[in-house]
């Protein structure tokens, strides 16, 4: 058997055009939507994801407020400039750039977040709305894992769902939003025994550990559905995923590659809540 590839770069360009669309309809009703995003410092690959997600949102038609702040902002001066976009109602969404330098403790910045803005899906009454089944925001990455596997059809009710990973933004949530789907779900982890014993019973399967190609072809389950959701550099320095691809697309009925798999969508995730945001805002959510 070979896979089939569940693009998510075609289906994240599909996601964008909606929300295109969406954001022209609020434009319409006298409110262009708004995402504030906060870099602290200047690591390089922060700088590039704040790039990109900025670049999106202009492409949607949304306002985007760029906000770098120097390496040696104190906690208290962010929170400050948190407080102000909650305040200011021309923003929608606000965003925080991860990881934020030492003196700065990342719960107490999510925290600070409005819940009505918290477009990451982070905040404590995000994971909470989440987990009781209410309404709030989905955390990007695993919102998009759930986009995909809708993509590719797959029968979530009664299958048995195998996460490995059981990180806040992206092992747990997964594990909700499948349990949510009515899929039997195991949550892997480091010190789970025997990790294949799991995984070889998976329907579907969600890498998110961060260990280049630790999950191979002899570990899933034929006909299973493989989302990648890792990004990890080989020996070589090349972007690789979880997932050792070349070996399990002979196993798998529908696998994600990396990249142009679970990627593309987080940051068309980005934009799903953003606009979401801004319709609740207008009455219209
Ligand atoms: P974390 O480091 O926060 O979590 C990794 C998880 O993997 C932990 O729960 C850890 O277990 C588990 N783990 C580590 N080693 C093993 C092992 N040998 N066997 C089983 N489980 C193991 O990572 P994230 O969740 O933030 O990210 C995971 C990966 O996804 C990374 O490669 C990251 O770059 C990528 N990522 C990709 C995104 C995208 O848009 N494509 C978005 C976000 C992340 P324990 O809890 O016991 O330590």
């Amino acid at each position: 058997m070979s896979a089939d590839i569940l693009d998510g770069a075609a289906l994240a360009k599909s996601i964008r055009a909606e929300v295109a669309q969406r954001v022209a309809r609020c434009v319409a009703a006298g409110r262009t939507p708004g995402l504030a995003v906060l870099l602290v410092g200047d690591d390089p690959g922060s700088a590039i994801y704040v790039r990109h997600k900025v670049k999106d949102c202009e492409e949607a038609g949304m306002r985007s407020l760029l906000e770098r702040l120097p390496a040696d902002t104190t906690q208290a001066a962010l929170l400050a400039r948190i407080r102000a976009l909650n305040d200011d109602d021309s923003v929608d969404g606000i965003l925080v750039q991860l990881p934020l330098p030492a003196q700065i403790d990342p719960a107490a910045v999510i925290e600070a977040i409005s819940p009505a803005k918290d477009v990451d899906g982070f905040h404590v009454a995000s994971a909470g709305a989440l987990l009781t089944g209410q309404k709030g925001f989905l955390p990007c990455t695993p919102y998009g894992v759930m986009r995909l596997l809708e993509h590719a059809g797959a029968q979530l009710r009664g299958a048995e769902a195998v996460v490995v990973g059981r990180s806040n933004i992206v092992g747990k949530p997964q594990a909700l939003l499948l349990l949510q789907a009515d899929a039997t779900v195991t949550i892997c982890h480091s010190r789970t025994r025997d990790l294949a014993a799991h995984t070889r019973r998976a329907d579907v399967l969600v890498a998110a550990v961060g260990r280049a190609r630790m999950i191979r072809g002899e570990m899933i389950k034929p006909g299973a559905i493989v989302i990648d959701v890792g990004m990890n550099r080989d020996e070589h320095g090349r972007l690789c995923g979880d997932v050792d691809f070349e070996s399990a697309r002979e196993v798998a009925s529908w696998i994600t590659p990396v990249p142009g798999g679970v990627g593309p969508m987080t940051r068309a995730m980005l934009l799903v809540n953003t606009i979401e945001a801004a319709e609740r805002r207008l009455g219209r959510g």
